[in-house]
């Protein structure tokens, strides 16, 4: 199956490296063509040059890119996806994107014969590289059925959540507890170090009890503890994520002061931090407001 994947970043990689084997015959793209040209001489698979010759033979066509408007920069132009796209392909979007704009590109990609599933993923870069993430479809059941063979490549859970753009809703609002337990665990144990507690105790002690979750589990312990911050996911992603989730509340009159007030937060722990901070890190915010350090 002739496959195209478009995104290097830091999952996309190792999704696309499960790609590169048989039953798929794989094709990648990257904005930086360095990395796209590394990846193929490293799995034996083409790079193109531009995203019209990527996809001018795919059955399926996957992109992972920071949001929606890159999608749509990626889909347009003379060399863009659309450019090349023949009809009858599978487009899947692995974007973790808005559900707006996934189906206005639906829509543009139907009018050409081409076929839709917006299919964000969670489960991290080691999920990614283990081939075990959970992957949120939007889409018709018989397109999902028919991405299903790419995306087992790299997902052990493949769910369809409704209609185009119902997998990029869910992963927003994924995103948003997500960013809610990072800041409120901060607030937790910004508090108790206070108090004298070790964190490692606290977390503990919370690892056992109703309070725990895959921040105080996993996160936490990894990042904030060891006082190491890997760069796997940006601080700026959750923050475009969050907003996501503040749109869809917002847009469908759910009162939501939660998701509000997490918005407002990790956009200002964006500007504080910056575009390369890692999204465990807003928890550095909290320590600098609270004058002390969780250890
Ligand atoms: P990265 O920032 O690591 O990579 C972004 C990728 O998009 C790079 O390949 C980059 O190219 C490309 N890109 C950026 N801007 C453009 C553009 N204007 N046109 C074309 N390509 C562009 O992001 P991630 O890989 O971490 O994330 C990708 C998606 O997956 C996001 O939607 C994110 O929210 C989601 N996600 C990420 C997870 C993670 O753990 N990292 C987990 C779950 C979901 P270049 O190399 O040239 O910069």
């Amino acid at each position: 199956m002739k496959v195209a994947f478009l995104g290097l970043g830091a999952i996309g990689t190792p999704m696309a490296s499960h790609l590169a084997r048989e039953p798929f015959d794989l094709t990648v793209w990257n904005r930086t063509g360095e990395k796209a040209r590394a990846f193929a001489e490293e799995n034996g698979v083409y790079a193109a040059s531009t995203p019209a010759e990527a996809v001018a033979d795919a059955e399926v066509v996957i992109t992972c890119v920071p949001s929606s408007r890159e999608v749509e920069q990626v889909l347009a132009g003379e060399s863009g996806i659309e450019a090349g796209l023949k009809k009858g392909a599978l487009f899947i979007d692995c974007t973790s994107g808005d559900p707006a704009t996934s189906r206005k590109i639906a829509e543009r990609l139907k009018a050409r014969g081409v076929a839709f599933v917006d299919a964000p993923v969670s489960g991290g870069v080691k999920g990614a590289v283990a081939g075990t993430l959970t992957i949120m479809c939007g889409g018709s059941e018989a397109d999902i059925e028919r991405a299903r063979s790419v995306l087992e490549a790299f997902g052990k859970k493949i769910i369809r959540c409704g209609e185009i753009g119902a997998g990029d809703a869910v992963k927003a609002m994924n995103q948003a507890l997500l960013a809610i337990n990072i800041w409120a665990g901060g607030e937790a144990l910004a508090s108790l170090a206070k108090l004298g507690v070790d964190a490692s105790v606290a977390l503990e002690v919370i690892n056992g009890s109703s309070g725990r979750s895959n921040v105080s589990e996993n996160l936490f312990p990894e990042r904030v503890l060891g006082r190491k911050y890997p760069r796997t996911f940006k601080l700026a992603l959750l923050d475009k994520d969050v907003g996501i989730a503040q749109d869809i509340a917002r847009q469908n009159e759910i009162p939501s002061p939660f998701i509000e007030l997490a918005a407002r937060l990790f956009n200002d722990a964006r500007r504080i931090l910056g575009e390369e901070a890692d999204h465990v890190e807003a928890v550095r915010v909290i320590e600098k407001q609270a004058g002390v350090e969780i250890s």
